[in-house]
């Protein structure tokens, strides 16, 4: 079976984590452990998030301005990118051995184009970074400008652009890696967003969704399966609430209803859901939206939130 999995950027670096590398290769080993059986007999994309780190690596940016050159948010992403595949080749890399796959894992820095029009550059939605408390937010919007929002009842965070990924630039060397056996890590942070220009390929400053970027290579490496491993064990209505209910296998068309009722946060579970819409909707196949915790059973059908046509 040919499969995506997309891993949280949140997966690695937990809420009151304090991002230290040692703690993030620890919790990509958690990972690791959990989900290391699926990369025996497949052939497995993983590709990763950066909402976390991403807006740590801009915050070392900004204060170590008078020191250094501050980067722009594409360099920021890329630099996440490296980060992260390390802290996940180090991980699996280590876990497969003790497993006996013999598969290599390696990160490609991966390129995508996005709409120089698109309207995200003006409305600012994918929350990066720390969470803050909201006398905190409104002291860093008035001080920095900054833009924050409340990110699902966990608390404020700030947010940046995220246009849609229209076409991944280094889609055949990702094809080429796995078709060798091998496992890739793609799209990292939703892959560093670029536009066409005179000039060639330009970064721009935003942070695409991984789980949106993460459907479109399944969809163009015509996956068997689209995976989205989160920090829940499936997507909900009425989450948070008293009245919560986990969906499980539900089909494209009713998913879409709940979605447009407005059941799934924005910047969160909204994106994961878009995505796997996206994905079974292109190809017919299986999304799964889980946590690592629960993968072997929701590929059982047992658990987790399974979209299907
Ligand atoms: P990741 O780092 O995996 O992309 P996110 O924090 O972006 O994780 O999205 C997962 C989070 O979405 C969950 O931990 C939960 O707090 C939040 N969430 C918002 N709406 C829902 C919902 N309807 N069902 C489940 N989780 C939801
Ligand atoms: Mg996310």
């Amino acid at each position: 079976m040919k499969v995506v999995m997309a891993v949280g950027g949140n997966a690695l670096l937990e809420k009151y984590d304090k991002g230290t590398a040692p703690e993030q290769i620890r919790r990509a080993e958690e990972t690791a452990y959990k989900t290391i059986e699926i990369f025996r007999d497949n052939d497995v994309i993983l590709t990763h998030g950066n909402g976390p780190q991403v807006g740590a690596i801009m915050l070392q940016n900004e204060y170590a301005a008078s020191l250094t050159p501050p980067m722009p948010l594409d360099v920021c992403d890329a630099m996440s990118q490296g980060s992260i595949a390390y802290f996940l080749q180090t991980a699996f890399g280590k876990v497969l051995k003790e497993k006996k796959i013999e598969k290599n894992i390696a990160g490609v820095v991966t390129r995508v184009l996005v709409d120089k029009d698109d309207p995200a550059f003006k409305n600012p939605t994918k929350p990066v970074g720390k969470y803050y408390t909201r006398e905190e937010a409104s002291i860093l919007e008035r001080t920095y400008g900054y833009k924050l929002k409340e990110d699902s009842g966990r608390g404020y965070r700030r947010v940046v652009p995220s246009p849609m990924p229209k076409k991944i630039i280094e889609l055949k060397i990702i094809k080429d890696i796995l078709e060798k056996g091998d496992i890739p890590i793609a799209v990292g942070g939703g892959g560093i967003p670029v536009i066409e220009t005179t000039d060639g390929l330009t970064g721009v400053e935003a942070v695409i969704d991984k789980d949106l970027a993460s459907s479109l290579l399944a969809a163009e490496i015509d996956a068997d399966i689209f995976i989205i491993l989160t920090a829940v064990k499936a997507a909900f209505l009425n989450y948070g609430k008293p009245n919560q209910e986990k969906l499980g296998e539900i089909s494209v068309e009713k998913l879409k209803k709940f979605m447009e009722e407005g059941h799934f946060g924005s910047g969160s579970m909204l994106p994961k859901v878009e995505a796997a819409i996206q994905f079974t909707e292109k190809t017919g196949r299986k999304s799964i939206i889980t946590d690592a915790s629960h993968l072997y059973d929701a590929l059982k059908g047992n658990e987790g939130t399974i979209i299907t046509l």
